[in-house]
């Protein structure tokens, strides 16, 4: 309508960034989602996909809206075809939040993503001896749909609501769950911090007490589980943890494979028995 639209043109990524609780969001660079390979396999994933695409782009797209008052469609058999502007709306923005789950693990969205923790943007842990950890966020699924964003403790290794409502409707599967991850290990500087906050804190400084008296651990209602939340600190127990990690074997060994196999397969009720132990535990 207006004689000049270019003048106060707003690009549609940075309209999206602005919105409304939408700060956790970086902008995807344009040369990214240009790029055909970052985008496999989205198309089976987001209804009027191209359409989509155009929109986040700022190329003109052809809704059923102004379809029905220009009247200069193309062929008249896709004007059912066409998304309403709603549709189209909520398509660029679930294609955009999976775009964005794929650029924040690759570097440059790494990057950007690190800038954002370091100035806390995301939040600071609320557990007393994290001392104020800044958050990353982390979906616990990568399927759009299923559950909303979480903020994930390097510190503690724990995962957390955001403190606001407004990060309530925001999908998890747009930073997905390899993200939190990879930035501790793009960053070994997270891994300083976390260790500069767990020495400052002495681990026996504040526990459960019953009138001055330490609650046993081995008390059902005792401090159970605690050892999940604390970092080794002599070298020994570093080396233990060392082992502990859990890591892809890097190749299969044809004299392995037996092995294994008929190990897990000569006594699977060890198995069933390790999963009781460790379902009575947790509760
Ligand atoms: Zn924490």
């Amino acid at each position: 309508m207006s004689s000049d639209p270019e003048e106060d043109y707003i690009p549609w990524i940075q309209q999206f960034c602005e919105l409304f609780g939408h700060d956790y969001f970086v902008p995807v660079s344009q040369d990214f989602i240009e790029d055909d390979f970052n985008l496999t396999g989205l198309s089976s994933q987001v209804p009027y996909y191209r359409e989509a695409l155009y929109t986040i782009l700022d190329y003109q797209v052809e809704t059923a809206d102004d379809n029905g008052s220009n009247g200069t469609s193309n062929n008249k058999g896709s004007k059912t075809e066409l998304p309403n502007k709603a549709l189209l709306a909520h398509s660029a923005e679930l294609l955009y939040g999976l775009i964005h789950a794929r650029y924040i693990i690759s570097k440059p969205g790494l990057t950007a993503m690190a800038s954002k923790f370091e100035r806390n943007e995301f939040g600071s842990c609320p557990r007393y001896y994290c001392d104020g950890m800044h958050l990353i966020p982390v979906g616990s699924t990568d399927i759009p749909g299923q559950e909303t964003v979480r903020l994930y403790c390097p510190c503690c290794n724990d995962i957390y609501l955001p403190s606001s409502s407004r990060y309530l409707n925001i999908d998890g599967a747009f930073f997905g769950t390899t993200f939190p991850g990879l930035l501790v290990k793009m960053f070994p500087e997270i891994e300083n911090q976390c260790r500069n906050r767990v020495y400052k804190v002495n681990q026996n400084d504040f526990g459960l007490r019953l009138f001055g008296f330490q609650i046993s651990e081995l008390s059902a209602s005792g401090p159970r589980m605690k050892w999940l939340r604390l970092h080794p600190r002599t070298s020994q127990e570093k080396e233990e943890f060392n082992n502990c990690e859990l890591s892809v074997p890097s190749e299969f060994d044809e004299s392995d494979v037996p092995f294994n196999s008929d190990s897990e397969m000569g006594d699977p009720e060890d198995n069933d028995d390790d999963d009781k132990t460790m379902a009575s535990e947790g509760n």
